[in-house]
């Protein structure tokens, strides 16, 4: 446990992390002034079990929990925590599902998700296509505490969603909007980060701001991405598009790696413009480009993705003849009346590609069942006891001149040769940003453990991170996680005096966000 006072705020629930047990009988005494007191539970092992979060490898124990009633109880916490002789440290909460003890506890009611997460806030739609509002589009407002998956619902009756998501839906726009929130849209829109107008962040002084990029634009800039450091969001909007109704999901089987990762570039760089060498109409390309891999003796079917049993066998077959396959996943959207278009649109992209011949596995299906597929494989999972199991995840970006040496050493030999089992994504991203290398791989090695498991996982991260470091392949961590403060410095690199100077501005006290050991860690 740690040995922090720590108050866990969730824009729905507040978490108070205490003294090594046994817990304060009552309330920390400085807390007990407050009017908010009322809503502050001491009792967290009535209210939430001591667990941790998703990844299940750090465990935290909170001393108590805030429900707070409206944005003004969180303000108050924050500022009292602030202006308070003995600061205690606040860390919002999502859903919990973080990997390593990053905010505090995931808190299970049985099976499905929690029931317990309240909302503050409601979902609201607005569709300015009169041109009235400065972002000349539409958009929806919503609690940092809501669910994705209920924006998409509120949004879909307007017949409209937002443009970037995540795999799974069960996550808080406050949560994913605290890393980045990157799926197999991002090539097109961008990480979830870069389709926020607008935020309403409570600071770490306890102080609301509302943010953009024209206006309190280092808040902004620092709250996106910023690992929940610096404000608590409590509002986001959120840019939308149009929905499809439905979208034809394909998979594509290769077991060359270099023409897989060369059509998967080649799909990322379709915006719109007409496919270069043929007089067609205008190629939107695919809408949803990501990728996977699949090694030998592990099961190709997974949560993350399920194959009929005798598509499994064929490529299983593959994989026993020729070692790790690679697998194109992508989708294209589509309106029911457009469903013909879409259909020439796909066979015209088929032909471009250079897959192996009878190895394509194309479903129609509903557009929020394909943004929910994940969620199905979860309570498989939970249905099998596997779900709330240590998650020992490493998710990397690794840039585009180096990803052949890393399919070569980490997929073909550090991983096949441990018979790790658990999904590998492995898909490009365009990034404007960097024009010499204009496209970097977002790598998932998503393990489930055991408690037999968990350090030969572990010791195998820190293999592929080692092989990264001694080769120069200057990978990221997403979802980062470092033991030494060095580590934080390594990761920011030349933003982190900026880090630095916009957290000193926006929580000096350091009260925000403990769990993800950046200015708690030693050195
Ligand atoms: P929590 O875990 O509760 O909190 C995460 C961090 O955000 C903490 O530092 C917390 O302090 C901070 N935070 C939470 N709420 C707020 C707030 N309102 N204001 C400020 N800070 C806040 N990520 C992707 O990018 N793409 C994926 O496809 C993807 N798929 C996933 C699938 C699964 C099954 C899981 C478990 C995770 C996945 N993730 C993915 C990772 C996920 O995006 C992050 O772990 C995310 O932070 C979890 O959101 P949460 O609501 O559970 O937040």
């Amino acid at each position: 446990a740690l040995r922090l006072t720590v108050v866990f705020i969730l824009s729905s629930l507040v978490y108070i992390v205490g003294h090594k047990r046994p817990w304060p009988a009552t309330l920390p005494q400085e807390l007990s002034a407050l009017d908010i007191s009322v809503r502050i539970r001491v009792d967290p092992e009535a209210t939430f079990p001591v667990s941790t979060d998703f990844g299940r490898l750090v465990s935290a124990t909170p001393a108590a929990v805030l429900f707070p009633s409206s944005n003004l109880d969180i303000m108050a916490l924050l500022s009292f925590a602030n202006e308070s002789p003995r600061p205690f440290k606040v860390a919002p909460r999502g859903r919990g599902h973080s990997l390593r003890g990053r905010r505090s506890l995931a808190r299970r009611t049985g099976g499905g998700h929690d029931t317990m997460a309240t909302t503050l806030s409601r979902i609201t739609v607005s569709s300015c296509q009169d041109g009235s509002d400065p972002q000349g589009s539409a958009y929806v407002d919503a609690g940092g505490e809501q669910l994705w998956a209920d924006v998409l619902r509120e949004t879909l009756k307007h017949g409209l969603a937002p443009k970037s998501w995540t795999d799974y839906l069960y996550l808080t726009v406050g949560g994913t909007l605290s890393n980045a929130g990157i799926s197999g849209q991002a090539f097109r829109h961008g990480p979830q980060i870069s389709t926020v107008y607008e935020l309403d962040v409570i600071t770490g002084k306890g102080e609301m701001k509302t943010c953009s990029k024209e206006h309190n634009s280092d808040l902004f800039y620092a709250v996106l991405g910023g690992l929940g450091q610096f404000g608590v969001i409590t509002r986001a909007r959120i840019a939308l598009e149009p929905a499809p109704d439905n979208v034809k999901w394909v998979r594509l089987i290769y077991t060359d790696f270099a023409a897989f990762t060369k059509d998967q570039e080649y799909l990322i760089s379709l915006d719109g413009r007409p496919t270069p060498g043929t007089n067609s109409t205008k190629s939107k390309g695919f809408d949803y480009v990501e990728g996977s891999v699949f090694l030998d003796r592990s099961p190709v079917s997974s949560w993350r993705s399920s194959f009929k049993p005798a598509d499994s066998a064929r490529i299983n077959s593959l994989i026993t003849k020729y070692g790790p396959v690679y697998c194109l996943e992508a989708g294209i959207y589509y309106r029911n009346a457009s469903k013909f278009a879409a259909k020439k649109d796909l066979d015209r992209l088929l032909e471009e590609l250079s897959f192996i011949p009878g190895m394509t596995f194309i479903i129609d299906i509903g557009y929020v069942r394909f943004l929910n597929r994940v969620c199905e494989g979860e309570l498989q999972l939970r249905a099998q006891g596997l779900w709330d199991v240590p998650h020992p995840w490493l998710a990397l970006f690794v840039p585009r001149s180096r990803i052949s040496d890393f399919n070569a050493r980490v997929f073909r030999r550090i991983i096949r040769e441990n018979r790790s089992k658990g999904p590998i994504l492995v898909y490009p991203v365009n990034r404007d940003s960097d024009p010499d290398e204009g496209v970097f791989y977002s790598v998932s090695l998503l393990w489930s453990a055991t408690t037999e498991t968990l350090e030969q996982l572990e010791a195998q991260n820190e293999e592929v991170l080692r092989f990264c470091n001694d080769e120069g392949i200057k990978v990221k961590q997403y979802l980062p996680h470092y033991e030494e403060r060095s580590d934080w410095v390594k990761h920011f690199g030349a933003k982190w005096e900026v880090f630095l100077e916009r957290k000193r501005k926006y929580d000096p006290k350091r009260i925000l966000s403990p769990g993800q050991g950046i200015f708690t860690s030693s050195a």
